[in-house]
């Protein structure tokens, strides 16, 4: 991924029709988990109206509290693939947590006759899984998303990318996601984009940032502008490659990260401010 001489060096790759590099910049505005048809569909419906292509979607959620709720796991996919296909959603980055999940996506969309295309997630706290990393880097159908570990440092992240190309999967989108803090406070994680241009210029992967699990909230400051914004534009302006951020049609009903999701009549400024960041490189 350009930190060791590899022949599958490369930078960057289309799939599905979408083009991810280090030069252009693809929104992935999503539910965090899959709940009901009814907001899944409310959320790509409004995605289409925009022009967007891509979202995020979790069936497979992995929560610190055994209790809280998992995601539907395989049984949703069906209708969120279904559903994907009917609003022209082309890839959707979904996290996986077992090497298993793999094979149920891939059967599932074959089953469904491709109608959309998955990014596998791997999440803040697999990215040190290495048996995991290396299931998913001995794939080459998916691409992969790798959220940076929230208690590692940077070159622990970027080796467990290699972990995937050495694998051979080098379709790798590296996202930052903010880290750990004692306190916690004023946000759940220490928002880290000032390392978007710093993962670039160490390596060759498009670079997405997370400004929902990064902050964590719908605080805003004094002029009125959320958090979860400022830091899109934060990482906007800083040269992210894409964006992945949670929407919900009911925040209040959502079964995780409700509290942080944007609305959806937010969407259209929100893209439209993207635009404008994005505008300035
Ligand atoms: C997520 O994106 O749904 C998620 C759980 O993120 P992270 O792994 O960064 O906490």
């Amino acid at each position: 991924l350009g930190r060791h001489r590899d022949d599958r060096r490369q930078s960057g790759f289309t799939y599905n029709g979408v083009e991810f590099s280090q030069s252009n910049l693809n929104i992935f505005a999503g539910l965090c988990a899959v709940d009901v048809p009814e907001h899944v569909d409310m959320m790509m419906k409004a995605l289409e109206g925009h022009g967007e292509v891509c979202t995020r979607m979790g069936a497979y959620k992995p929560r610190t509290n055994p209790y809280s709720f998992q995601g539907h796991g395989k049984g949703c996919l069906p209708w969120v693939f279904e559903k994907a296909g009917k609003h022209g959603i082309k890839v959707i980055a979904m996290e996986i947590t077992h090497e298993s999940h793999i094979e149920e996506i891939d059967n599932c969309l074959e089953k469904l006759g491709r109608p959309t295309g998955v990014m596998l997630q791997v999440g803040t706290r697999n990215t040190q899984n290495f048996e995991l990393l290396k299931a998913i880097g001995r794939q080459s159908t998916y691409p992969v998303l790798l959220k940076r570990g929230f208690g590692i440092t940077l070159n622990e992240s970027l080796n467990a990318a290699e972990y995937l190309a050495s694998e051979g999967n080098a379709n790798v989108i590296f996202c930052l996601r903010g880290m750990k803090t004692e306190a916690g406070q004023p946000h759940r994680n220490m928002v880290d984009f000032a390392h978007v241009p710093a993962v670039k210029r160490l390596t060759r992967m498009p670079v997405c940032v997370d400004p929902s699990h990064s902050v964590g909230s719908r605080e805003q400051s004094p002029d009125g502008i959320l958090d979860v914004m400022h830091a899109t534009a934060q990482g906007v302006v800083a040269g992210a490659n894409m964006v992945l951020v949670d929407f919900h049609p009911k925040p209040e009903r959502a079964l995780v990260d409700g509290p942080q999701a944007l609305l959806m009549n937010e969407l259209p400024a929100y893209l439209e401010d993207i635009r404008l960041c994005h505008d300035t490189w």
